[in-house]
């Protein structure tokens, strides 16, 4: 396996990591422009950058027009509480948000995953802390072999060396393949998912009575995450907390709607 420039500095020392960061160029991490220094955004793309702030919905993360009180659940949260506590995103799928999540996917960019990580870190920091398993949405083993490796681990791996929690990537199984998203109504999309995850054979003792935080790239319905929610509370855990990337919202017509499939 081919070694990333951080595992290159991890391992070079001092001297090492310097001669590196004088030969590495030193890029935005979303585009091309030269910035001063590694793992950094532009100033333009950090303009850019669609953070989703507070306040927000207690319980979906959900971002409010104007300020009603840290406790506040959005009607949608009311309306249908979700199987998981709480769930908190970094950014909406948009601009250099959405480069991001393309490049480390597609392009095999996973040293994007140190960056995006540690801002999930900050984003989940109300739930995240060393008791917690950190997991990440699992892919079929067809797609992990044909992709050769889980976007949504990556993330999960970085997110848990920041809180000092347990990655656990086989903690979660994806029993069978299920249907590209795209096109399917939210009801579809739950349909589609539903029965497709169990909780893998060695997790089974370990999950029980836990705290796990499920870590995925991209929300859209949520019908993913819900799914594993429910999944790894009826398999025993305490509780579910739930960390994304970025929120695609389907009723925008996200283009990539697919990408959480
Ligand atoms: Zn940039």
């Amino acid at each position: 396996m081919q070694a990333r420039p951080r595992e290159i500095l991890d391992t070079a020392g001092a001297a090492g990591a310097g001669l590196l960061n004088f030969l590495l160029p030193m890029r935005c991490l979303a585009c091309d422009e030269r910035v001063g220094s590694k793992g950094s955004l532009c100033a333009r793309c950090w303009r850019e950058m669609p953070f989703i702030e507070k306040p927000w919905c207690q319980r979906l993360g959900t971002p409010f027009a104007y300020d009603v009180g840290e406790e506040t659940w959005s009607p949608a949260a009311i309306a249908s509480p979700p199987a998981f506590d709480r769930l908190r995103t970094v950014t909406h799928y948009d601009g250099p948000a959405r480069s991001l999540v393309l490049a480390l996917k597609f392009s095999r960019r996973r040293e994007l995953a140190l960056a995006m990580g540690r801002w999930m870190s900050r984003a989940g920091n109300e739930f995240l802390d060393k008791d917690c398993l950190v997991v990440p949405v699992p892919l079929h083993r067809y797609r992990l072999w044909t992709r050769r490796f889980n976007q949504a681990a990556d993330l999960a791996k970085v997110v848990a060396s920041h809180c000092g929690g347990r990655f656990e990537p086989e903690l979660l199984k994806r029993t069978r393949r299920t249907r590209q998203q795209v096109g399917l109504s939210a009801n579809d999309r739950q349909q589609n998912v539903r029965s497709a995850f169990t909780v893998s054979r060695k997790g089974v003792e370990m999950v029980q009575g836990r705290h796990v935080v499920l870590i995925d790239d991209v929300l859209t319905t949520g019908a993913t995450v819900t799914a594993c929610s429910k999944t790894l509370l009826s398999g025993g855990a305490a509780s579910v907390d739930v960390l994304t990337f970025s929120y695609a919202d389907p009723s925008k017509g996200a283009a990539d709607d697919w990408l959480n499939a």
